[in-house]
């Protein structure tokens, strides 16, 4: 952090006064906090360094953040098929009504916010439906109210038309009440709200899978990532995510920005993927798709850096389809040293790893890791984001050709930095000597933790010949987050860390032991409703590892559960025999990624991952009430402005880190808007 600073000083003399470099804020000065509602608080994040980067970098992130930008609308209809609508109408009224002042116009204002954090109707993390707290005869009224020119009716659809389509699934609670249904034995693909499925059953969707999937094919494409299933006169079929098929209007916006950052980009091998991306969005092909990560994840020397596209399963029941999401960002240099160590002694870490040795990879390919700044975020990735991200998910692409693996640095300072001083580890750390460990140590753990989880982790072990990749179906996600979670706990208590000048001594890890521990039995249900089960992939995994090595400390009570003056805590009474538990459940979880064992799966998740104890989750949720914490975070991009001469020839990129939330959000939907 200090280092970034000094470089921003010194840079300032480099310039005259008036060019008006671009200057980062420091941390001191900077204002993280944007605003709170419902359980979210939304921050905005600092891009340090971005003055270093030379004009022709400047250009290419301008145009891969407009490329960002304009698949917004991509993943709300993605996320459900009423969302675009709703969220349109809702805008309408928010920006037109003459009452704001009302109980119901206030309610519907925090409505519309919640529904901008989850692109959609349905809660960004646990997938419930949001309850409006405005009735629906305001609703009925306040639409017809608003001029008809802003509620940008689809074709000659009428108001009345409009509010008989959007208000059922707004107001009814038993329709479409969950956007990914993870529920055991019901039909998740018709009982989920998300829109990657119409007027087909799960059984039908899986048979149709089934049937196209060559299972001798051993570097198979990834079926269904970037299309919907529908069937039309009773028979199914794919409609693609192309130019000229679904989607097409933002594609083509997409398409356009990336044609012009491939003429800008840093290198061959840059340009190549950035072509090759292109070509994926004209033909939807999903050969190219797979032609298009090899380059991608090939590009190691550029500094910009990007994802685009259809990503990440997370929100497919089925764990198939892809939802759209953006992240451009540049290489943070010096911090990326540290991740450097660890690519670098991956082999180490897979040959010492406690699992079985015929789950074991030969050789780990090209596992390359980076820290980075984010410069924008967008789609699945906006305005809630991860801390870091390993691509591609392609199994074979993965071992064949490696992965690439972020942790990203700005958006874990700007959470480190708005959790300061809020006393969240007074209230659920036992004692002194836990939040003190946390405090010397917390912030480093916690980012070698993300840093091994994605480079280290999911890179690691293999399947055995045959098993099919999917064969977890819906506990796939959260089985392979708790394998890279183990793995990361794992080593993060092996002294290989400090004789790798990681960790400064053989303390440290306990730092991030006792604090995933206290969040995986007890801190992360303030997430979840009372009555509710955890649904969510990452949530799930966590609560999986602290539970089941809770029950195997049963004896000698590595980690326990106590009670103080009514309140749970948890206490770490032995780091290396908790260290010896995470082995034996990594190794266990690896036999049931690498055999594709499904009922093995299913069994760990539902016995130690989903169920919340009531009473306990009452008493997070009103301890964190107490603190007055949100629970979530979102944030809000910064706005880039480019500056071009008289011939249209690009000459710097200004950044503008004043926007407000709602007023992102409307800008967004006014220019980025196709579908
Ligand atoms: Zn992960």
């Amino acid at each position: 952090m200090k280092k970034t600073l000094i470089i921003t000083m010194a840079a300032i003399t480099l310039f005259s006064c008036a060019e008006k470099p671009l200057k980062t804020p420091s941390i001191e000065e900077f204002n993280y906090k944007v605003e709170e509602f419902a359980d979210l608080g939304i921050l905005r994040y600092r891009v340090p360094d971005i003055e270093q980067l030379t004009t022709q970098q400047k250009e290419l992130l301008y145009y891969l953040t407009e490329a960002a930008l304009q698949g917004r609308d991509i993943l709300y209809d993605q996320n459900g098929k009423y969302n675009l609508a709703i969220r349109r109408t809702l805008e309408a009224i928010y920006t037109t009504a003459a009452d704001k002042s009302s109980e119901d116009f206030k309610a519907l204002e925090l409505y519309l916010k919640e529904v901008w954090v989850s692109n959609g109707i349905y809660h960004h993390y646990s997938g419930d439906k949001f309850t409006p707290h405005f009735s629906q005869s305001y609703f009925e009224n306040a639409v017809k109210k608003v001029p008809v020119e802003n509620l940008k009716l689809k074709g000659n659809q009428t108001v009345d038309a409009l509010l008989a389509e959007i208000t059922p699934i707004i107001f009814d609670p038993n329709f479409l009440t969950k956007k990914t249904n993870q529920a055991a034995n019901e039909d998740l693909v018709l009982t989920s709200a998300g829109n990657y499925y119409d007027g087909v059953t799960q059984a039908e969707a899986e048979a149709f899978y089934a049937k196209i999937k060559d299972t001798t094919d051993l570097q198979p494409i990834s079926y269904g990532l970037n299309s919907k299933l529908v069937k039309v006169n009773g028979e199914i079929k794919e409609d693609i995510y192309k130019v000229g098929g679904l989607y097409s209007a933002s594609l083509e916006k997409v398409v356009y920005w990336l044609e012009k950052a491939a003429k800008v980009a840093e290198n061959d091998a840059q340009k190549a993927a950035i072509e090759k991306l292109i070509e994926f969005n004209k033909t939807g092909d999903l050969k190219t798709f797979d032609t298009y990560a090899i380059l991608w994840v090939k590009d190691l020397n550029s500094q910009i850096d990007f994802i685009n596209g259809f990503t990440e399963s997370y929100g497919d029941p089925l764990g198939m389809k892809a939802s759209w999401e953006s992240i451009v960002n540049f290489k943070n240099i010096e911090a990326t040293k540290r991740t450097e160590i660890i690519s670098n002694n991956a082999q180490w870490f897979e040959q010492n790893s406690p699992i079985d040795n015929q789950f074991r990879k030969e050789e780990v390919k090209g596992v390359s890791a980076k820290v980075i700044t984010a410069a924008i975020l967008a789609g699945d990735c906006y305005p809630t984001t991860p801390i870091g991200v390993n691509l591609p998910n392609s199994n074979w692409i993965r071992a064949a050709h490696g992965s690439k693996s972020v942790t990203i640095d700005n958006i874990v300072e700007a959470y480190d930095e708005a959790a300061k001083g809020n006393g969240f580890s007074k209230e659920f750390y036992w004692s002194d000597a836990e939040i003190a460990l946390v405090e010397k140590y917390g912030t480093l753990t916690s980012n070698l933790h993300t840093d091994m989880h994605e480079c280290l982790g999911h890179a690691s072990g293999k399947l055995l010949a045959g098993v099919d990749p999917d064969a977890l179906k819906a506990y796939g996600s959260t089985i392979e987050e708790g394998r890279a979670d183990l793995f990361a706990l794992y080593f993060l208590g092996d002294k290989k860390m400090v004789e790798l000048g990681l960790l400064p001594d053989n303390e440290a890890f306990k730092a991030e032991y006792y604090s995933y521990f206290a969040n995986g039995l007890l801190t992360q249900l303030t997430r979840i409703v009372p009555g509710n089960n955890i649904e969510e992939a990452h949530m799930r995994n966590r609560q999986l590892i602290a539970n089941w090595v809770l029950e195997k400390s049963k004896d000698d009570r590595a980690v326990e559960i106590k009670v103080r003056d009514n309140e749970h805590f948890v206490v770490v009474n032995d780091y290396e025999l908790l260290r010896t538990h995470i082995g034996e459940l990594l190794a266990l979880i690896q036999k049931i990624k690498s055999t594709g064992d499904f009922a093995a799966a299913q069994n760990l998740v539902e016995n130690y991952g989903v169920k919340v104890d009531k009473a306990i989750n009452e008493e997070i949720r009103d301890r964190y009430k107490e603190l007055n914490i949100r629970p979530y975070k979102g944030f809000v991009n910064p706005i880039y402005t480019p500056i071009f001469d008289k011939k249209g020839k690009f000459l710097d990129l200004k950044i503008d880190y004043t926007e407000g939330y709602a007023e992102q959000h409307l800008r967004y939907s006014r220019d980025y808007s196709s579908l």
